[in-house]
């Protein structure tokens, strides 16, 4: 375990099987439809790489990012960072987050694509913190359902740092009270 931690929520073999299980999932709705994954940077890079790797159908690929306007807030706006590269007009989109919290990330990405006219857009999340559910959101596609704690690793972070740790764990608090 990493020195930072306090402890390892998810580990990394738990990742693993849970991303084969997803993958075998969207395998099996997505046959024939060639999906456009969408990840959403950068926070679900690494759930992200996993999964696609772990598909077996025809799929395609593409990038956004986005960031929340200023820390703690509930208006839902979040600032389109970087656009994706091509249109998603007739395409079935599955949006590959990291976390679902409050829910309104996702609620303010959905009603901008969906004004795109997709085919379908379904969305997989790597954790899901329900506890914290503002906005009218699901995850149709979910690894974990999490407790109301601020986790790193696997692609998330605390001040960039801790993305690229191979499990999902719980800082310790002299980490984020320095
Ligand atoms: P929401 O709009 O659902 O409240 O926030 C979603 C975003 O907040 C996530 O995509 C993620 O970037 C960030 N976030 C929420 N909870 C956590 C957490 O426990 N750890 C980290 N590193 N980021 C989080």
């Amino acid at each position: 375990m990493h020195q930072d931690l306090e402890k390892v929520l998810i580990t990394k073999e738990e990742i693993e099987a849970k991303v084969k299980e997803i993958a075998a999932e969207l395998d099996r709705d997505y046959a024939g439809k060639q999906p456009l994954m969408l990840c959403i940077l950068k926070g679900s890079v690494l759930f992200f790489s996993d999964i696609i790797r772990a598909m077996q159908i025809p799929l395609e690929i593409d990038f956004m990012a986005i960031s929340s306007y200023g820390a703690g807030t509930t208006s839902g706006e979040v600032k389109l960072v970087k656009d994706l590269d091509r249109s998603i007009e007739n395409k079935h989109v599955v949006i590959v987050e990291d976390i679902v919290d409050t829910g309104h990330t996702l609620f303010y990405l959905k009603r901008m694509l969906n004004q795109r006219h997709p085919a379908s857009i379904k969305v997989c999340a790597l954790l899901d913190k329900f506890e914290r559910r503002e906005a009218d959101v699901v995850a149709d596609y979910k690894a974990f359902d999490i407790a109301n704690e601020f986790v790193v690793g696997y692609g998330l972070d605390y001040a960039q740092k801790y993305r690229n740790l191979p499990e999902i764990g719980v800082l310790k608090r002299e980490i984020y009270e320095k």
